[in-house]
């Protein structure tokens, strides 16, 4: 059984590992490695790694981190089949999804690699007689990053190239059902140039995450992830003292106007809905129709997803594949049970898809349910799979209460040919990433991703000039130079003159 270990101070930790977890192929459903659990002394390890190399990757010019930086994105580029297919082995997205979201995560790369300019403070000369003052940023020290199953590469990458950029040295968590991705990225860091311990992966549950969080030598943590363990990552944390982001759960909204481009919206909606089998933070999971826009668009989206390929991720032909675990393929099929027996009616059933030749993998054809209400737990809960919920809203503005009253507030779209309106309701609505004619706003790397109320908890989002600001640490300096005139003792308050 191939056997995933961590990976500290620029190598593999080989040592015996007290426990280990499973990793399956989702396509087949069988067992297909096993990764080591680090305990808390394997957590000290890594943060003794990072902790030794932090001093001198701090002093490290920012012409050589920048270089190094250059360096990794090249590899990874050459690299993304490879990185996806690992991908799709342990996720089950088809490889071209898997291999877009490592494109997505190279783009944060070439963001890190701008660093020289982005850690840039700022000056002033005089500001009294003979006196300047300076703004300048410096990094944290070690820092740790707690990352979910349904972006392996990226989600890691939206924290790691920039954190290091900024001069700090990195303990990375992966999730443990497909932790290969991030082992590999690691090992280019390293060839690209990283020195040893600047970037170490540990794997791990709960035990792990704690040891992280209590652990006094690690000063950040960014986490992202489900909602209730974004919660306990912030308490924690912010508890022990750390700077603490942490990015939960969602339930994305997509608004169809009645003047929508309704080709383009159905489109969009099965896209958004079904790509990467609903697995993703910014899937839309409720199609909110205005006034009589369902009766015309559900016709062009059941057409759609009868045509949709359901597969295993590795076959050219797939156009979705199987959920990542037996038990969260469970947990969905019980929502499509709970939607039926709450009185939501399911138009497109997925659970009678089959696939042939692999009756074992952990696969659901899209599921689509019609009149839900926001009282179901299908609305109000966050499935994470193939299934989408319309909700009918009889004007716009029901439409956006309905928006702003949820809970989540990560990303949501409107579909509409008016710009009035589209402007209105990017003005008014309660959430943090919005789309006009969008489906999926994913903010480019330039930008900061995050959402409001229970999608984060924390005050930055990541990435951009966030992220940057999330890394490091502001200091002004204020100096004289020269200073041949000494005009004595002054006990005031320092006036600049
Ligand atoms: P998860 O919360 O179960 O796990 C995330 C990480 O936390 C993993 O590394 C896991 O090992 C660890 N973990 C799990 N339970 C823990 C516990 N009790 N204590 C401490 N650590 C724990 O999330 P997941 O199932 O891997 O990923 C799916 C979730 O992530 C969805 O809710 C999705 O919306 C969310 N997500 C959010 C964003 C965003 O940007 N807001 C992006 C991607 C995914």
């Amino acid at each position: 059984m191939r056997q995933i270990t961590h990976w500290i101070d620029g190598k593999p930790w080989e040592e015996r590992a007290a426990s280990k977890g499973p990793v399956y192929d989702p396509a087949t459903g069988e067992q297909t490695a096993e990764v080591a659990f680090a305990d808390p002394s394997v957590v000290d390890e890594a943060v003794a790694a990072a902790t030794r190399a932090a001093e001198a990757w701090r002093d490290t010019s920012l012409a050589v981190r920048g270089r190094v930086l250059f360096a990794f994105r090249d590899l990874v580029d050459r690299n993304k089949k490879e990185i996806g297919a690992l991908i799709t082995s342990e996720h089950g997205k088809v490889l071209s999804d898997a291999v877009g979201s490592v494109t997505r995560g190279l783009e944060v790369i070439e963001f890190a690699c701008g660093v020289p300019q982005l850690l840039k403070g700022e000056f002033s000369e005089n500001v009294s007689s003979d006196v300047d003052s300076y703004s300048i940023r410096q990094p944290l020290g070690v820092c740790a990053g707690i990352t979910p199953f349904n972006f392996p590469a990226m989600v890691p990458m939206w924290m790691y190239p920039i954190a290091i950029a900024c001069g700090n040295t990195f303990i990375l968590k992966p999730s443990e059902k497909d932790p290969s991705a991030s082992v590999f990225c690691a090992r280019l860091f390293t060839e690209a140039g990283l020195p040893d311990g600047v970037l170490n992966v540990v794997h791990g549950d709960k035990v792990t995450v704690d040891a992280i969080l209590e652990h006094p030598g690690i000063a950040a943590v960014s986490f992202v992830g489900s909602t209730p363990v974004a919660k306990h990552i912030y308490e924690t944390g912010t508890g022990a003292g750390k700077r603490v982001q942490a990015l939960g759960g969602a339930k994305n909204h997509m608004v169809v106007l009645p003047d929508a481009d309704l080709d383009l919206a159905a489109d969009s909606a099965v896209s958004a809905a079904y790509g990467s089998a609903g697995e993703r933070c910014m899937a839309i999971a409720v199609l909110v129709t205005v006034g009589d826009v369902a009766d015309r668009l559900l016709p062009k989206i059941r057409e759609r997803i009868v045509r949709l390929k359901v597969g295993p991720g590795a076959a050219p032909a797939s156009e979705m594949g199987p959920l990542v675990t037996r038990d969260h393929h469970a947990r969905v099929m019980g929502y499509v049970e709970k939607g039926v027996a709450e009185g939501a009616e399911l138009v497109e059933d997925g659970r009678k898809t089959k696939v042939p030749g692999h009756e074992k993998g952990f696969f659901l054809g899209p599921c689509l349910f019609d009149r839900v209400t926001p009282e179901m737990a299908i609305y109000r809960d966050e499935i994470f799979g193939p299934v989408l919920s319309v909700v009918r809203a009889p004007s716009y503005d029901q439409a956006l209460t309905l928006v702003n009253g949820n809970r989540y507030a990560n990303g949501v779209a409107i579909f509409t040919n008016d710009g009035g309106a589209a402007r209105r309701f990017q003005n008014e609505v309660q959430v943090g990433m919005v789309g006009i004619n969008v489906p999926i706003p994913v903010p480019m790397a330039y930008y900061s991703f995050g959402g409001w109320k229970s999608s984060l908890f924390g005050d930055s989002h990541v990435h951009g000039r966030e992220g940057i600001h999330f890394y490091t640490r502001g200091k002004v300096v204020t100096s004289r130079w020269p200073d041949p005139q000494h005009r004595g003792v002054n006990l005031g308050f320092p006036q600049m003159k």
